[in-house]
């Protein structure tokens, strides 16, 4: 981080500092004009209007929710469709967003890599919210890329066949690589994808998955960091969807009846 040019630190970390209970304090809305204002105010600059705006704003953050609440109220909304319902405590959903495992995998994979740039490969969709945990939890250089992949095949069992949807953008011959995975479930998709990537001669490749289920453990490929092996179930949350919904929800939990009847 200490490459990076600052945002001023000392003029907006007070209002923007880039934690977790900031970032849901002040939603995506409030914190540009927020960045603007207190820069503005930091240079003395009085006559912009922003003065003014700053006021405006510093009356609307004191009657947002605090981040304790606003979590509840968000569990609410996209909770509510979990087995035990919004009220649910993330201890019975498993483990989701766990600060803790992701701070242990990047310890090991800080320590597995030394000084050498590894580069991320993230599978979208599911991986966004394990890809923005982990990396920041890195301590050494890991450049990031990304692929989309689909499987073709019909349910929830995917077939083994993978249509490549967006490749890289960069090539990997010659570099370590590491996929960073939401799931694995039968495999199918992730040995797929490792015959792919492997044919373009990259100097290493290895496997991280946030969540496993037992049925991969038969599989061929073989995954050297996991989060958490889960049972077999489906699960939404954290990255994870069902028919597009749930993504975004902080814990991961099985789906409750209601939702596919
Ligand atoms: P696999 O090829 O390992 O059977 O399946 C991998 C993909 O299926 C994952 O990347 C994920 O997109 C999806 N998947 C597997 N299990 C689950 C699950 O429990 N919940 C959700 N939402 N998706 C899953």
């Amino acid at each position: 981080g200490d490459d990076v040019i600052g945002l001023r630190a000392e003029a907006v970390g007070a209002l923007a500092r880039v934690d977790r209970e900031r970032v849901t304090e002040f939603v995506g809305e409030l914190l540009r004009p927020a960045h603007r204002i207190a820069a503005a105010l930091h240079h003395g600059d009085r006559d912009t209007g922003l003065e003014h705006h700053a006021q405006l704003w510093s009356a609307r953050l004191v009657t947002l929710a605090g981040p304790a609440e606003r979590e509840r109220q968000r569990q609410h909304r996209i909770g509510a469709d979990l087995d035990g319902g919004a009220a649910g405590d993330a201890g019975t959903r498993g483990a989701a967003a766990d600060d803790q495992r992701v701070a242990e995998l990047a310890a090991q994979i800080d320590a597995d890599y030394g000084d050498s740039d590894v580069l991320l490969v993230g599978v979208l969709k599911g991986a966004v919210m394990i890809m923005a945990d982990l990396s920041r939890a890195l301590a050494g250089q890991y450049p990031m890329d990304w692929m989309a992949v689909s499987s073709y095949g019909s349910g929830t069992k995917s077939s083994g066949v993978v249509r490549i949807l967006k490749d890289l953008s960069v090539d990997i011959s010659g570099k370590d690589v590491l996929i960073v995975e939401d799931i694995v479930d039968t495999g199918l998709t992730l040995s797929y994808l490792v015959q792919n990537l492997q044919s373009r001669e990259p100097a290493s490749l290895e496997i991280m998955t946030m969540f496993r289920k037992p049925e991969a453990l038969t599989s061929d490929v073989s995954v050297k960091y996991v989060g958490f092996d889960i049972p077999n179930e489906f699960v939404v949350g954290y990255g994870l969807d069902y028919a597009g919904r749930y993504r975004n929800l902080r814990d991961v939990g099985t789906l409750a009846k209601h939702v596919y009847s």
